[in-house]
């Protein structure tokens, strides 16, 4: 009852001041509560910069239980699992010590401040006080020290190769190697850094050794210690750039903060933040919930990373990943569209197309430099994941009329990558393409693991370029296979379980097959988290169960099923597993990717109160604005991306059909600010707290009766309202010609 106390008025006139970029940090390998660190960036920017509480090396750089911090990182990963690239750090101390063990100093979050344009820690075994402010390619480091002879500066260009070089009494530069794959050979981050105190003490470390007599260290690991006497509360600005490019970019990217002081760059990312999150503006309910949407929204706009730079022309260039040569226009990495397909992109579509039109371009250069577009990029192609669900990014822009790049270089792309798979990494392009194209499947039994999530995800992206296809008037008979192989889902679907198995060269489906078991012909889940992966053709789904009542009892048994789980092909309880276990909701297993769009299927099959129902409980259950946030893997915006859309009250189930599911509204008062200056207002009337069923609803004051929305509606602007009630409406929705969009009733 304390929610009815909420006045309406409480906005988010600051949206950024919502935003925790702890969320999701209490992680570790065997459960993940989000796997994130702290993004200390701009939305979308080239470098990141995170505290490091873990070793150097390891993907865990962040974690909300460690007590020491060794380093404030420059940082581009996107996930532990792939772990960084482009990495160094740097840490003040009052000692003259560089071994990250031995500089690490003790912090505590009650002396911490974590936003996204501003991070500051105490450093409390150095009594110091530091600060970082970033902009796209630089930042500003402050620290305040103690009285000191030994105050430090400590730079750590990490391991595997690096370079420190000190220049004068205030200038460093250097470059670190230090990646986890996806990078040519000639890969380096160049990186410079300047003080606006003069060293009085400059040190360089070679592999271990501190050297104060020389001013050079290029070797496995370098490093520098520099330093001064400060008087006790003295600050220390260095201003720091990079650059994939060059000593002489790095430079130039260094304007970002040139003759800016701490405080105007921390307002400046501020207001950047502001615009970018205030694009939604959410009302009513508390701050608390306010707290875990902006904080979803902030992890929404970070990935894919702006890997593209500047040049003294002007121009925009960037370091190709693949082809290490500099290369002109947009480059964005660091996604994986198995991930990232489902509601992120989606959702840039909807709200930040100008952003999506650049990574487009992206996508043309990516194809022209490497001859494939990616499916897990980081910098470079990187082998996770199956699919091929570039063709959905690619498809779904187009057809949700983002402009502005080369769509016939990119048709090209997605008719190639179906038809080929890059040849030395397995997860771009389609493997096992050949059996798919003969047999309509990737089979089970000749050595292609996770096949049947392959089939599946292949017959929609199959689905998606036949769209793309005729949005850009391709003949029917180039169109044919795609629109055939669209239906191939049908394949490995088996009567017999009503649900998707693996199936052999010669027909026959896999024995033994348990449906519980993870992995093997699925990609981290099992045949009741796969089996939806319909999207473009949930009647066709329901025509093969056997009508929509026994549909509705398996999307049932997927919450009432107990938490049983195999994870033999694993050998041991991967965290996804564990994720699904401990959330009380049965086999369903929101804490990763491929069930996410599930609950929205009761839209189809005439029930759309269970998916109301369910996607409260979701949002309730799974997500909070606490470090342990998330139920899994946050995997660059696309499970946040999942709440920012459930809390407006819709959901991109099959990108690329241009239309949203119907969910359940979460605040009283939602305001989209749309391209083109279209205002979409959502209004929810009744308690939310309580009332998660849809009573009924209008668009622009006309009754609304289906389950779905249409994108060319929505970015027209206008006034949706839901009157929302306690108890079901089972009269609203139930019509045929309500359900969602469907491939097979559109050929009929
Ligand atoms: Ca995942």
């Amino acid at each position: 009852m304390l929610m009815a106390l909420i006045p309406l008025g409480v906005s988010a006139t600051e949206p950024v001041d919502y935003v925790s970029t702890l969320v999701g940090t209490q992680s570790k390998h065997s459960l993940s509560t989000g796997n994130t660190y702290p993004a200390i960036a701009m939305p979308w920017g080239m470098n990141f910069w995170s505290p490091q509480t873990g070793k150097m090396g390891d993907g865990w750089a962040y974690t909300y239980d460690a007590d020491k911090i060794r380093g404030l990182k420059q940082t581009h990963q996107p996930s532990p699992w792939i772990n960084d690239y482009g990495q160094f750090c740097i840490l003040p101390t009052t000692r003259t010590v560089f071994n990250e063990d031995e500089r690490a100093s003790w912090f505590s979050h009650k002396a911490e401040t974590a936003r996204p344009y501003y991070y500051k820690v105490y450093l409390a075994d150095y009594d110091i006080v530091a600060e970082v402010a970033p902009t796209e390619r630089a930042a500003e480091l402050r620290f305040t020290y103690p009285e000191s002879n030994e105050s430090r500066i400590v730079v750590d260009a990490f391991d595997g190769g690096s370079y420190v070089r000190i220049v004068d009494d205030r200038h460093i530069v250097g470059y670190t190697t230090k990646n986890s794959g996806g990078v040519p050979e000639n890969f380096r981050n160049y990186f410079i850094i300047e003080s606006d105190k003069p060293f009085t003490f400059t040190a360089v470390v070679k592999d271990g050794q501190i050297d104060d007599a020389a001013t050079l260290a290029e070797c496995n690991h370098a490093g520098a210690v520099v330093g001064f006497q400060t008087r006790r509360g003295e600050q220390v600005t260095l201003r720091v750039a990079s650059s994939f490019i060059s000593h002489e970019q790095a430079l130039l990217n260094l304007k970002e903060v040139e003759g800016k002081a701490f405080d105007q760059i921390c307002r400046q990312g501020r207001d950047r933040w502001n615009e970018i999150l205030g694009r939604i503006e959410a009302k009513g309910r508390d701050t608390d919930q306010l707290r875990t949407f902006y904080s979803c929204l902030y992890r929404s706009v970070l990935f894919p990373r702006a890997f593209y730079e500047v040049n003294e022309k002007g121009e925009v260039v960037h370091y190709s990943p693949t082809t290490g040569e500099v290369c002109q226009g947009y480059y964005f990495t660091d996604t994986g569209f198995w991930d990232t397909f489902r509601s992120l992109f989606p959702l840039l579509n909807l709200l930040y197309p100008e952003m999506n039109a650049k990574m487009q371009e992206g996508l043309v250069n990516c194809y022209k430099e490497s001859g494939f577009l990616p499916e897990w990029a980081s910098p470079g192609h990187r082998g996770c994941m199956v699919g091929n669900n570039s063709a959905s990014i690619v498809a779904d822009a187009y057809l949700k009329g983002i402009r502005g790049y080369d769509i016939e270089t990119l048709w090209e792309a997605v008719v190639h990558g179906a038809n080929a798979v890059h040849p030395t990494v397995s997860s771009s392009g389609r493997l096992g393409y050949e059996y798919y194209n003969r047999l309509g499947y990737v089979p089970y039994n000749v050595g292609i693991n996770e096949n049947v999530a392959r089939t599946l995800e292949y017959a929609y992206d199959d689905w998606c370029i036949y769209q793309l296809g005729l949005a850009l008037g391709k003949k029917a008979k180039e169109l044919k296979p795609f629109k055939e192989r669209a239906m191939n889902y049908q394949k490995v679907f088996d009567p017999e379980t009503k649900l998707m198995r693996g199936r052999n060269e010669d027909g026959t489906f896999q024995r033994p097959f348990s449906p519980l078991k993870w992995g093997d012909a699925f990609t981290e889940g099992n045949a009741w988290h796969y089996t939806w992966s319909v999207f473009h053709d949930p009647d066709g789904l329901i025509g093969l169960m056997g009508g929509k009542d026994v549909f509705v009892q398996m999307l049932d048994s997927v919450f009432n099923v107990p938490p049983l789980f195999d994870e033999s092909y694993y050998g041991s309880v991967i965290h996804e597993i564990r994720e699904m276990q401990i959330m009380n909701m049965g086999n369903y297993a929101h804490g990763n990717q491929p069930i996410q769009h599930m609950i929205y299927l009761y839209d189809w099959a005439a029930q759309p109160w269970k998916v109301q129902y369910w996607v409260r409980e979701a949002m309730d259950r799974l997500y909070n604005s606490q470090p342990d946030g998330y139920c899994g893997d946050e995997d660059n915006g696309q499970t946040s991306a999942w709440y920012v859309f459930s809390a407006m009250g819709f959901y991109p189930v099959c990108p690329g059909s241009g239309q949203y599911a119907i969910g359940t509204p979460y605040f009283p008062e939602m305001t989209l600010h749309l391209p083109q200056g279209k205002i979409l207002t959502i209004h929810a009337s009744g308690n939310l707290a309580d009332d998660r069923f849809v009573a009924r609803m209008t668009f622009n004051g006309e009754t609304y009766d289906r389950n779905y929305l249409e994108h060319a509606d929505l970015v027209q602007g206008g006034i949706i309202d839901y009157h929302m009630q306690s108890t079901p409406n089972r009269e609203r929705g139930i019509r045929e010609s309500a359900a969602p969009y469907s491939f097979s009733k559109t050929q009929k």
